[in-house]
């Protein structure tokens, strides 16, 4: 294939981008099937903080059970949802129902909902918002938006109005995959954010002799720390990885190595029996015990 010419190419693409567009249309209907169906489900991931090495929260993350092909990624059908203008009544449902939840678990606890860059753009987001906490009666300070700096692309007044107006409903902020788009020092200095979310990209191979990913985890944790923002480093699975990221000083932590994502269920059964020992206290203790 590497011998093939741009007309070869072509030839051979062309039946592939078909049926990728079949493909993409008729998720597209599934997922209206979905949404209508209820079929979607949010499980929540634990947020440990590194204090207590207690449950501080949840991360909310869709979930669809593809009635034909079984549990599909997020990642895949997120970006159809925006493109089919689906987001809107996703991302609302998403909001309603992480709401619903919290007024569940005890006061202490937050959840985290992802909110995607068109959510964002839509003026109607504070007041979904506003009314999703109303109806669960839950104090706004419990739940955090998460966004990505893809929202600053074609920033302008209304970027800058949006972040005043979350901030008024009294949600908490966080910048998700920080480092992993367009970062810019700007958006920590413009944008309200309660905390910094550290991509797992910059946490897989930390660990690993010269890798400069450490370097990377520390400096943006200290500079979140002279922000007063708070730090979740994500996507950690080892024991060396949660090593190195609680030296480093990352406020929070989330990953495999203490919770896959967890049914709803589950999530509220976590708090009550806690986090399973593997991963808890230093190495040292560990060892000894
Ligand atoms: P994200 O917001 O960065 O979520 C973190 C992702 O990392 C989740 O993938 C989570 O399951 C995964 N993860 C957590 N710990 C580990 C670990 O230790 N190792 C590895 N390898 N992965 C880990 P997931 O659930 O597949 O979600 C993928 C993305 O889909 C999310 O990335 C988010 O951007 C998007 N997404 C999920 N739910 C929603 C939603 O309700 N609304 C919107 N707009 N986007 C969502
Ligand atoms: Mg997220
Ligand atoms: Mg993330
Ligand atoms: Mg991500």
């Amino acid at each position: 294939a590497a011998k093939d010419g741009g007309r070869g190419r072509l030839h051979f693409y062309a039946p592939d981008l078909h049926s990728r567009a079949e493909e993409r249309s008729r998720l597209e209907q599934d997922l209206r099937d979905a949404i209508a169906g209820n079929a979607l489900e949010l499980y929540y991931q634990p947020v440990v903080s590194t204090a207590t090495e207690k449950i501080a929260g949840f991360e909310a993350l869709l979930r669809w059970n593809h009635p034909v092909t079984g549990w599909m990624s997020p990642a895949k059908f997120i970006p159809i949802a925006e493109e089919s203008g689906l987001i809107g009544l996703i991302g609302e449902w998403a909001i309603r129902t992480a709401c619903a939840d919290l007024a569940r678990w005890p006061t202490d606890v937050r959840c985290a909902v992802n909110v995607s860059p068109l959510q964002f753009a839509n003026p109607e987001l504070p007041t979904i918002v506003s009314k999703a906490l109303e109806s669960a009666g839950v104090d706004p300070a419990r739940l955090e938006l998460e966004i990505t700096e893809s929202v600053f692309l074609n920033s302008d007044e209304d970027t800058d109005a949006m972040f005043a107006a979350l901030k008024n409903v009294g949600v908490r902020l966080a910048l998700d995959d920080f480092g992993t788009g367009y970062s810019s020092l700007g958006y920590l200095q413009k944008a309200p954010f309660d905390k910094i979310k550290i991509d797992q990209s910059f946490v897989r191979g930390a660990t690993e002799e010269g890798s400069r990913n450490g370097a990377i985890i520390a400096a943006i944790t200290s500079l979140a720390q002279a922000l007063g923002m708070d730090t979740t480093a994500e996507g950690v699975e080892t024991l060396d990885e949660l090593d190195m990221v609680r030296m480093f000083g990352c406020s929070h932590i989330q990953g495999y190595i203490y919770e896959r994502p967890l049914d709803a269920a589950t999530a509220t059964d976590r708090l009550r029996t806690g986090l399973t020992a593997v991963a808890q206290g230093p190495r040292s203790a560990r060892a000894a015990r």
